[in-house]
């Protein structure tokens, strides 16, 4: 054990809690850790003394546990998420947890039932979502690294939006135990930091089986640490030209050319790929997350977690006054739709055919990697942060935010977003996806494409 006199940690929080509490407030943060709930001091590990902010839906002990929902407002959970966990054991201290979307349901961060987080960059801007929270308080220079989760891009889009790296990695390769479910098929815990090596070490960190998740894989865990140091070399990376088409912002699209460009010039061959499926992604998505989470949503009940109100000693009444007052409105479009696909007459239509096109999506990937592509280049999203409001009047549009994301989540593959540029003073993102249990691949492109494009770079 370190013992660390000054517990840095407090004054890391202290900073946070003036600055949040200011007319500059990012609204970053749903809780904050007291005194109490920080350690005296730190077990000597690959993040010893390092402050981490949590995402509002993994468990930890002592903090509440609210997913941005008012169902679950001051809920405590009685056992801690195994990344949590593991987080503390690598000498990490957990300083809060961070805003989001309500449930992981969103792309801006303004589902939350606590007000929108705010991007550090323009605060008239969203941080992205739904790791909105996760996001900005790395963009802010609150904390270096963060938690958050990505079940169809929450953590690569606010990355993006934010100017930092996100991660989600392969299907399998980070414990779920703890995590609060929104669609079970898509969902990893994902890792968010100021620079590629650190979001490596935090994911290296979270990484490998768990006992407790029987989707967790046994595969060892890579050193990522040392793959940010490895360059390009030889790598072939495919750029699939169904993601640059309509709808992309031709200034992102600059700087996705230059990021080629440059991978390029540090000896990577870049070829065109095709990867047909492309257009079915966001609809596959939505009918298939939206059917997970109306399931896993059935256990907010009024009885079990959380919020309990009406009743009266008649249960059908309690489950619907708790759920009407509990959830916010996306949170209840998606239960909607997601029963509506299921249910007896549609699921055919709906639920199965969408089953259908993640396998052509996921064959899409297979394609390419089996012709010797290494890993794709993409942008992260279609344009940059968009205005707080913009969006929110339209669902279609704030769904169409995820784009080139969902592919990753449904084929499992592991993604992450790295800073590539700006657009009129907005961050711009570059999306790296590899092969199942290629995060190494994920790292020397991102930290090459950040040593050669990033801030100081040139
Ligand atoms: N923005 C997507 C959605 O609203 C993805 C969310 C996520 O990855 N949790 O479903």
């Amino acid at each position: 054990m370190k013992s660390r006199g000054g517990r840095p940690w407090l004054a890391a929080r202290d900073q946070i809690r003036a600055s949040e509490a200011g007319p500059e407030s990012l609204n970053a943060f749903l809780a904050l850790a007291e005194d109490g709930d920080m350690p005296d001091s730190v077990p000597d590990g690959p993040l010893s003394g390092v402050p981490v902010a949590v995402k509002d839906n993994l468990v930890t002990a002592g903090l509440p546990t609210t997913c941005a929902s008012r169902l679950l407002e001051g809920y405590q959970s009685p056992f801690e998420a195994t990344a949590v966990r593991r987080l503390r054991a690598a000498g990490a201290v957990v300083i809060g947890k961070t805003n989001m979307d309500e449930f992981g349901m969103g792309s801006s961060n303004e589902h939350s039932a606590f007000g929108p987080a705010l991007n550090p960059v323009d605060r008239n801007r969203v941080p992205g979502g739904s790791s909105g929270g996760s996001a900005a308080a790395v963009a802010a220079g609150y904390v270096p690294i963060a938690l958050g989760s990505d079940t169809g891009g929450s953590v690569r889009q606010p990355a993006a939006f934010c100017g930092v790296v996100g991660v989600k990695p392969t299907y399998g390769r980070v414990s779920r135990y703890g995590l609060v479910a929104f669609a079970s098929s898509l969902d990893q815990v994902g890792a968010l930091g100021r620079t590629v090596y650190d979001a490596a070490r935090l994911l290296q960190a979270v990484s490998g089986h768990d006992p407790r998740d029987a989707t967790s894989s046994t595969r060892p865990v890579p050193d990522l640490r040392a793959a940010a140091s490895r360059g390009v070399g030889g790598l072939v990376v495919g750029i699939p030209d169904e993601y640059l088409r309509d709808g992309l912002d031709p200034a992102v699209r600059r700087c996705v050319d230059e990021g080629a460009e440059a991978l390029h010039d540090a000896g990577a061959e870049i070829r065109q790929v095709s990867l047909p499926h492309t257009r079915f992604a966001v609809p596959c998505y939505q009918v298939l997350a939206a059917a997970e989470a109306s399931s896993n949503l059935a256990r907010f009940d009024g009885v079990r977690y959380g919020r309990r109100s009406g009743g009266d000693g008649d249960l059908g009444d309690l489950y619907e006054v708790t759920r009407t007052e509990g959830f916010g409105r996306e949170v209840k479009r998606r239960i909607v739709l997601g029963t509506f696909v299921l249910s007896a007459g549609y699921q055919d239509r709906y639920y199965s055919q969408a089953q259908r096109v993640r396998a052509l999506i996921s064959a899409d990937f297979g394609r390419a990697f089996n012709d010797g592509v290494h890993a794709l280049f993409t942008p992260t999203t279609p344009t940059p942060a968009f205005r707080l409001g913009e969006r929110l009047g339209n669902p279609v549009q704030m769904y169409l935010s995820d784009v080139y994301t969902v592919h990753a989540n449904l084929s499992g593959i592991p993604a992450m977003s790295v800073p590539i540029g700006t657009v009129d003073g907005l961050p711009v993102g570059g999306q790296i996806m590899a092969p199942w249990w290629g995060e190494e691949t994920l790292v020397s492109i991102g930290a090459t494409l950040e040593a050669r494009l990033g801030e100081g770079a040139g």
